[in-house]
C-alpha cells in the first residue's frame, strides 16, 4: 500500500441528516402502506446517508396501475412531439441546477468520487436534451409507388407501460439513459432502482413535477429485486421490460418477462478485451487500459478487464501499466482528486477477492495488487489496482466478469490469434484494438463479436451512439436513435384511395 496513490482526506462535508427516498406513484411522493425503509450505510464512511422506503407488491401493482391509465387516457401518449421535448428539456435543465445535491448523494450510496458523480449526473442532462430532439424528429414511412390506388403509411407509436430496472454501478446515468428515450417516444413508465443507491432517482421525481410531467406518467417504487422488480416483469399490464444488471437476473426477466411475450431489453454484463499491437501508441495505451479497468474501481459492465497484448511488447507493457496503477489516486470519494473510490457492498468486496484467491490457487500471479485496502479513517471497503499475469484463457478469472480493479492479461502473436480470443467469450458486449494501421483495425473490428468497437480509444461514448451487446451481453440496444426506436411499435396503415377494389366473391 505504500507504493501507491492514496488519498484520505476529503472537501466536502458529510451532510448532517440522511436523505430521505420515497415512492413516486400517480405524481404523489409517498411512503411504504407498511411503513417498512432501508437504511443505506456509505461504503466509505461507514454512516447512514439515505433512508429510502422499502416497497413491496402493493406499491408495485398501483404504479403500474397508474402508468397504464396514463398510458391508455393519452395525457402523455397522444401530446405533440414538441410539447414532450419541452418537457424533457426542462428536466435537463433542472438535473443542471440540482448537479450537486445529486452528485453528493450518488457518491456518498456508490462510493464513487464526487468528481466522477458530477460529470455522471451533470452529463444525464445531455441524454436528456437528445431524447427530446428525438421527440420531435421522430417520424415513420411513406409508400407511395404500391400502385395509382394504393397508399401505405408506417406509423412508429409508443410501445405502451415500460418497467425500467437499474443497477447500482451508475444509477442516475443508467437512468437516463432509458428513461428520456422512454418518455420521448411517448411511453409511460415505472421505474426501479437498486436499493442500494435508489437516492438520485428518488430526486429526479421532484424535478419531474416541476418541468411538468403529467401525474402517473413516470413512477417510481424503491425496493428489491424481488417483490417490486419481479412484479414489473411479469405483470400483464407491462408492455416491455428494459434492465441493466447482471447476466443471472436478464435471463429470469426474459423468462418471465415470456409469459406475456412483453418487449424485453438487457444491458448486461462484459469481459471486455483491448487489443495492443506493437506499432501503435504505446503510451496511450497504456493508459486506456489503466483507465479501463480501474474507473469506478471496475464496477463497469465496459470494464476492460483482459488485455490481449502482443507477446514481443507484453513485459514492458505490462510494467508501464503497473507503473500508471500506482499513480492513480485511490481513497476518500470526497475529495476532488480522487479518481477511484469504495466497492459498492462489504458482499462485493468479498466477491472480488475470492475471485482472485482463485485464480492465484489456479496458477495466476499478481503483479501488483490482490488485496483489499484500508485507507486510515475509511475502513477496508476497498481494493487495490490489481494486474495479473500467468492467467490462462480457460480460467475463470478470463472468463467471468469479477466486476473489480482487476486486470488480467493474455498475450497473442498474429491477428488471427488476437480475434480468436477476443472472441473466445460468452459475453459481447465492447472490445478495442490499439494498432496505427488502419487495415488491421479494420479487419479486427469487423470480426469482433462485439456491440461496440473502439479503435484507438476505450470508453468514448455519445448520446447519438448506440451502445448495447451481443452474445450474453444482452439484447437491444440503448440511446441513439437505435435506443429510442425500442420504445416503438410500428403499425402499417394500407389505404385504397382510388377506385374501389375488385370484388372476391364471384357474382352469380
Ligand atoms: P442484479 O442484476 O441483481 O441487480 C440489478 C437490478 O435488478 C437491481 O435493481 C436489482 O434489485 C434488480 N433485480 C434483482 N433481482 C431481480 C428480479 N428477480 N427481478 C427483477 N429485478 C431484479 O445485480 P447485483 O446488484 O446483484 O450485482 C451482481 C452482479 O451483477 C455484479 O457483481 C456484476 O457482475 C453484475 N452487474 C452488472 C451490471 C451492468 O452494468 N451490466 C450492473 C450491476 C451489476 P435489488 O438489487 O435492489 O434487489
Amino acid at each position: 500500500m505504500k507504493d501507491l496513490h492514496i488519498i484520505s482526506g476529503q472537501t466536502v462535508a458529510l451532510p448532517k441528516t440522511a436523505y430521505q427516498a420515497r415512492h413516486f406513484i400517480n405524481g404523489v411522493a409517498q411512503d411504504s402502506v407498511d411503513g417498512r425503509k432501508s437504511d443505506r450505510i456509505s461504503p466509505s464512511h461507514g454512516v447512514v446517508v439515505s433512508q429510502a422506503a422499502l416497497g413491496s407488491e402493493v406499491e408495485a401493482e398501483a404504479a403500474i396501475t397508474a402508468a397504464r391509465a396514463a398510458f391508455d387516457d393519452g395525457r402523455w401518449s397522444r401530446l405533440s412531439g414538441k410539447a414532450r421535448a419541452t418537457v424533457l428539456n426542462k428536466v435537463a435543465d433542472l438535473i443542471e441546477v440540482n448537479v450537486e445535491k445529486l452528485a453528493l448523494i450518488e457518491t456518498l450510496e456508490s462510493g464513487k468520487p464526487i468528481s466522477q458523480a458530477r460529470g455522471e449526473c451533470g452529463g444525464a442532462a445531455d441524454l436528456w436534451r437528445y431524447a427530446a430532439s428525438l421527440a420531435r424528429t421522430s417520424h415513420g414511412d411513406s409508400h407511395n409507388t404500391l400502385g395509382a390506388d394504393i397508399l401505405a403509411v408506417v406509423l412508429k407509436e409508443p410501445i405502451g407501460v415500460v418497467s425500467i430496472i437499474t443497477p447500482w454501478n451508475f444509477p442516475f446515468w443508467i437512468l437516463s439513459q432509458k428513461l428520456p428515450f422512454a418518455l420521448a417516444a411517448g411511453c409511460t413508465c415505472v421505474v426501479k432502482p437498486s436499493e442500494v443507491t435508489p437516492s438520485t432517482t428518488a430526486m429526479l421525481a421532484e424535478m419531474l413535477v416541476e418541468a411538468g410531467l403529467p401525474a402517473g406518467v413516470c413512477n417510481i417504487v424503491l425496493g428489491y429485486g424481488s417483490p417490486v422488480g419481479s412484479l414489473m416483469t411479469a405483470h400483464a399490464d407491462v408492455d416491455m421490460v428494459t434492465f441493466t444488471g447482471s447476466t443471472a437476473v436478464g435471463k429470469l426477466i426474459t423468462k418471465r418477462a415470456g409469459d406475456t411475450l412483453k418487449k424485453v431489453a438487457l444491458e448486461l454484463g462484459g469481459k471486455n478485451p483491448q487489443v495492443i499491437f506493437p506499432n501503435c501508441d504505446l503510451e496511450g495505451a497504456a493508459d486506456a487500459v489503466t483507465f479501463g479497468i480501474y474507473f469506478n474501481v471496475g464496477q463497469c459492465c465496459n470494464s476492460s478487464s483482459r488485455i490481449i497484448v502482443h507477446e514481443d511488447i507484453a513485459d514492458a507493457f505490462v510494467t508501464r501499466v503497473v507503473e500508471l496503477s500506482r499513480q492513480v489516486a485511490f481513497g476518500n470519494p470526497l475529495h476532488p482528486d480522487t479518481q477511484v473510490g469504495a466497492i459498492v457492498t462489504p458482499e462485493h468486496a468479498t466477491k472480488i477477492d475470492s475471485y482472485v484467491r482463485a485464480a492465484v490457487a489456479a496458477g495466476a500471479k499478481v503483479c501488483i495488487g490482490g488485496h483489499s485496502l484500508t485507507i486510515p479513517g475509511l475502513g477496508d471497503q476497498f481494493y487495490q489496482p490489481t494486474v495479473m499475469r500467468g492467467v490462462t484463457p480457460d480460467m475463470v478469472i478470463a472468463r467471468e466478469e469479477v466486476f473489480g480493479p482487476v486486470l488480467v492479461v493474455l498475450t497473442f502473436g498474429t491477428l488471427e490469434e488476437a480475434i480468436q480470443l477476443t472472441n473466445d467469450a460468452t459475453y459481447g458486449l465492447s472490445a478495442g484494438i490499439w494498432c496505427d494501421d488502419i487495415s488491421t483495425c479494420l479487419e479486427f473490428s469487423r470480426r469482433a463479436q462485439a456491440g461496440t468497437v473502439w479503435t484507438n480509444t476505450w470508453m468514448d461514448g455519445f448520446p447519438e451512439v448506440a451502445f448495447g451487446g451481443v452474445k450474453q451481453s444482452g439484447q437491444g440496444r440503448e440511446i441513439g436513435a437505435y435506443g429510442f426506436d425500442e420504445f416503438l411499435e410500428v403499425k402499417s396503415l394500407v389505404m385504397r384511395v382510388g377506385s374501389t377494389r375488385a370484388p372476391w366473391v364471384k357474382k352469380a
